[in-house]
């Protein structure tokens, strides 16, 4: 049988040299969930999702994706996930359909397999009409929907995303919440952070409030927007 909870972590610490940056953390997440993850800047967020996918090690404590050990069952663990670092990187010298096409044989992708896994993709994100521009060529917002396909190549079950929406122009947001939205309706489980409430609230069913490396909330997106004690917006630019 399937563990319960898809994400279950465990009382989770990380200690840098002298930052104690994420403090007897403890949460699960449930299949199918959108789960936002809220929190200032520094409050421990990026550090969180890095653990969870493998990229980084707690101090103390456990992560468990689907059941298996990020620390443990590493290679397992990525199978499992999609991760959208806030930085993520791009190959200005290829084109969107290259840069895809080189992402799915990296995966494994046979050339035939290949191929019909990129068309989808790139249908399914919107890239279409995009595919022989050059990655120098695309807007914030083109290239947040690039790394989404990519991301998607594997077909992953939770997908990790880092502060997607910062720096995105309102219709990019908007397609943004759309794909999200696809995703979720497909049974995709998704964990998403910010520093703005309300860019998630309408996107997540669940939120995960963080402040100096602990969790102060975790609950409804609707109890926390209509303000449940909890400072919110004390802590939230
Ligand atoms: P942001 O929105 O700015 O990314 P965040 O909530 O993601 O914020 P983290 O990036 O997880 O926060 O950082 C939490 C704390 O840990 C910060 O004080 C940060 O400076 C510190 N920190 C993170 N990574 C390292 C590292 N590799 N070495 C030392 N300190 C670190």
């Amino acid at each position: 049988p399937l563990p319960k909870a898809l994400v279950e972590v465990r009382d989770v610490d990380r200690v840098f040299e002298n930052v104690h940056a994420v403090r007897g953390l403890s949460f699960e997440i449930q299949r199918g969930q959108v789960v936002g993850f809220i929190g200032a800047n520094g409050a421990g967020k990026t550090t969180t999702m890095r653990m969870m996918a493998t990229l980084d090690l707690p101090t103390r404590g456990r992560i468990f994706i689907n059941g298996e050990d990020v620390v443990q069952e590493p290679e397992k663990v990525r199978r499992l996930i999609g991760w959208m670092p806030d930085n993520y990187g791009t190959y200005s010298y290829m084109t969107v359909f290259e840069y895809l096409d080189f992402f799915a044989r990296s995966y494994g992708f046979k050339k035939a397999e290949r191929t019909a896994r990129v068309k989808e993709v790139m249908d399914f994100a919107d890239l279409t009409v995009l595919a022989d521009r050059p990655m120098d060529k695309l807007s914030k917002g083109m290239g947040q929907r690039l790394c989404f396909g990519r991301m998607l190549l594997p077909d992953p079950e939770l997908l990790i995303l880092d502060e997607p929406a910062a720096g995105l122009d309102p219709k990019a947001r908007l397609e943004f919440k759309n794909l999200v939205r696809l995703l979720a309706q497909r049974g995709k489980t998704l964990f998403i952070s910010s520093h703005i409430l309300s860019e998630l609230g309408e996107m997540c069913d669940t939120l995960l409030f963080i402040d100096g490396g602990k969790l102060v909330y975790h609950g409804a997106s609707e109890t926390l927007k209509r303000g449940n004690g909890t400072d919110v917006h004390g802590a939230l630019q």
